[in-house]
């Protein structure tokens, strides 16, 4: 599933083709959106940026379309020139003289007056996005510390997009290896220190994924995990779909848990419970 980094890299993508270009021709298919689709067809573009998993265009003319690709949408950068061949649904084509952006299959798209999009029912409910500036370590800590979230468990905050957006499955395994945080533990249960180094991690690991394509250990580590025969799927990361393998820290086997339907893969010896061995007083 594409997490925040994989939709910022696609924002990127589409930027570079998009942005301060004369767009010819646009069409918008999808129903939801084609009561308004005069508004915004065949108008130039002035900016793309994310929050979270979610992808917002917003248009010269005031006007912003809003998109989350969920587990199945998917946007496509191609040359006019290059000829297609897709049994998914086309949702929505940006073309300018150059190049043909489309996204396909979504059916989480929306129209909105760029002033309006604070009021957007999925984007003002998300938390700050880990990837953005603005996020800073210090506002990480204060989220997983106050009293709305510090009772809740690892494993449920690194998840819940109102915490934190644009983390999901693999992040969440990746993010509390690298602290050595287990995932039944609060941030109740955790000191100081350790909420800090949780911080960090949050935002080293998402922005590392971001610009390596997903990649959450070292280039070194990936391709050493590689020549012992790792597919790519576990080679690029620590813990996540390693847990047939050796923790590359400490060499115990890497465990898998489940909660709800999502898996998270971890090391039971780097990432030791400190709720449950933690003294009553
Ligand atoms: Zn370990």
């Amino acid at each position: 599933m594409p997490e925040g980094p994989e939709i910022r890299r696609a924002g990127d993508r589409i930027s570079r083709a998009l942005v301060d270009k004369e767009i010819v021709k646009s069409n918008f298919y999808y129903v939801r959106i084609k009561d308004r689709e005069e508004i915004v067809k065949n108008k130039n573009i002035k900016e793309i940026t994310t929050r979270g998993k979610a992808m917002l265009i917003r248009f010269k003319n005031g006007w912003t379309m809003y998109s989350h690709n969920q587990l199945y949408g998917r946007w496509t950068v191609n040359l006019n020139t290059t000829k297609i061949k897709s049994t998914r649904a086309l949702r929505v084509v940006f073309k300018t003289k150059k190049h043909t952006v489309r996204l396909w299959s979504a059916t989480d798209i929306d129209l909105l007056p760029t002033s309006e999009e604070h009021e957007h029912s999925f984007l003002k409910k998300i938390g700050p996005d880990v990837l953005n500036e603005s996020c800073s370590y210090k506002l990480i800590e204060e989220r997983l510390t106050s009293k709305t979230f510090h009772k809740k468990k690892a494993s449920t905050l690194m998840l819940d997009q109102t915490v934190f957006a644009g983390l999901g499955n693999y992040l969440r395994s990746e993010i509390l290896f690298d602290a050595k945080i287990h995932p039944d533990d609060r941030p109740f249960d955790l000191d100081k220190t350790r909420i800090t180094q949780w911080a960090k991690s949050i935002k080293n690991i998402s922005h590392l994924a971001y610009k390596t394509g997903g990649f959450t250990v070292s280039k070194y580590i990936a391709d050493r995990n590689k020549e012992n025969g790792e597919p790519r799927k576990s080679y690029r990361h620590a813990v996540f779909m390693r847990y047939q393998y050796e923790c590359l820290n400490c060499k115990s086997r890497i465990e898998r848990k489940w909660y709800g339907k999502r898996k998270l893969d971890f090391c039971p010896s780097c990432q030791i419970q400190t709720g449950k061995i933690k003294p009553s007083r």
